[in-house]
């Protein structure tokens, strides 16, 4: 066993890293969760997912992982021999497909290449098409977490509308939400899919659905067996700030103060600051003379970087290196990816120098590793985030002044 000193560098794009300030909150006795005291802590919660998600209508917050939701999604709006429309953006995409094909689903899988986004206007030309409207939903991710890639959910719905389509739109925003802009409503989305894990800085263990009228109106009547996922079950009693079965309660005082946080920063300095990050690792990527993934500047994620390695290189040797030498772990390759890419995380509790211990981790791994690069790739990301940091962090001018 290797021996560590110092804190362990979670790099990986989720789990992401927890704040100390989630942690102390999580570190409370188990209540009753049938007492007034929790249904406070309840209605807090749903309340708070609210804003985060964008949206006036119901969250739901099952006990589970992303996974979980996904599933939540499918069983509550759709039926076995449904028509969907889905998109193959990568690792995650695909897993989701091979989910609903196995509820039944007869899933219309629009190939890529792992390197962009969903296209909107591809979209829009295979629901143009389908003018009988035998597909019933779209169902996009956000944020690819194995490319490193963010689709642009605003256009596709665009795109839905010229098409003057019915279909739902299932959004799964597992790694995005509370890390990149995000807006359940004024996208129309029918279910937004997270999770804890990622953006809300939580350990693994909450999944959440965002559902709209169209959403809860299509679970009245599709035909999908389902007990313990289904939304009517859960909306009576958190009517209440109570739920029908014994939730994760540590995870919801952890979920409530994560929400403070998001919202004290800002939502919109939230993704300004995940914005920035991205933009300095790119620009430490590129010095290095290596490739990101991503090959659609507009879609570049905000969260991750995906990484190529150059050809005749393991990337899986390399993050062994990492985590050796230095006590931090990367994300691997995924499925088509393995050993060909490493992932940078840069999302939830990271900051600039958080982010250029990782970039600097990477750099000495590429050393030691004998994979060629341009050494001075971490100044060039210091020299990014001197310019941009002191304009873009009232927050911080705010503590100094107060
Ligand atoms: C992590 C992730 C998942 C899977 O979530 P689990 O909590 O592991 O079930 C699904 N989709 C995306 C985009 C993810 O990043």
């Amino acid at each position: 066993m290797t021996e560590y000193q110092g804190r362990h560098f979670l790099q990986i794009p989720g789990p992401s890293p927890v704040p100390d300030r989630v942690l102390r909150a999580m570190d409370m006795p188990v209540m009753d969760h049938r007492s007034q005291e929790f249904a406070e802590l309840g209605r807090a919660v749903l309340g708070g997912c609210q804003e985060i998600f964008k949206t006036t209508g119901p969250v739901i917050i099952f006990p589970s992982s992303g996974t979980g939701a996904w599933e939540a999604a499918i069983v509550n709006t759709l039926s076995p021999g449904d028509r969907v429309l889905m998109v193959e953006t990568g690792h995650f995409a695909t897993l989701w497909r091979q989910m609903a094909a196995r509820w039944g689903i007869d899933v219309d899988f629009l190939p890529g290449d792992w390197r962009r986004g969903a296209d909107p206007s591809a979209i829009e030309d295979r629901l143009a098409r389908d003018s009988s409207h035998s597909i019933k939903a779209v169902m996009v991710v956000h944020n690819e977490t194995s490319t490193g890639v963010t689709s642009r959910i605003g256009d596709i719905r665009k795109a839905m509308d010229r098409a003057g389509h019915p279909a739902l739109l299932l959004v799964d925003t597992i790694s995005s939400l509370g890390s990149v802009d995000y807006r359940h409503d004024e996208w129309r989305v029918d279910v937004t899919v997270s999770c804890s894990q990622k953006g809300f800085m939580l350990p693994p263990g909450l999944g959440f659905n965002a559902i709209s009228d169209k959403a809860r109106a299509a679970a009245k009547s599709n035909k999908m067996p389902r007990s313990y996922w289904d939304w009517e079950e859960m909306l009576k009693p958190n009517a209440s700030g109570f739920f029908p079965y014994t939730p994760a309660t540590n995870l919801l005082y952890g979920l409530r103060e994560a929400i403070a946080m998001l919202l004290e920063e800002g939502l919109d300095a939230v993704f300004a600051r995940h914005e920035r990050l991205a933009a300095a690792t790119r620009a430490a990527v590129t010095h290095w003379g290596l490739e990101v993934l991503c090959v659609e500047p507009a879609e570049y994620s905000p969260v991750l970087t995906a990484v190529l390695m150059p050809p005749g290189h393991d990337a899986d040797k390399f993050r062994k290196i990492v985590l050796e030498n230095y006590n931090m772990s990367l994300g691997s390759g995924l499925t088509k990816l393995a050993g060909k890419v490493f992932r940078i995380g840069h999302l939830g509790e990271c900051n600039e120098l958080t982010l250029l211990g990782a970039l600097t981790g990477v750099e000495m791994g590429l050393s030691i590793a004998g994979v060629p690069y341009r050494a001075g790739g971490v100044a060039v990301a210091m020299t990014y985030l001197e310019g941009r940091t002191k304009a873009n962090h009232p927050s911080h001018l705010k503590i100094i002044g107060a």
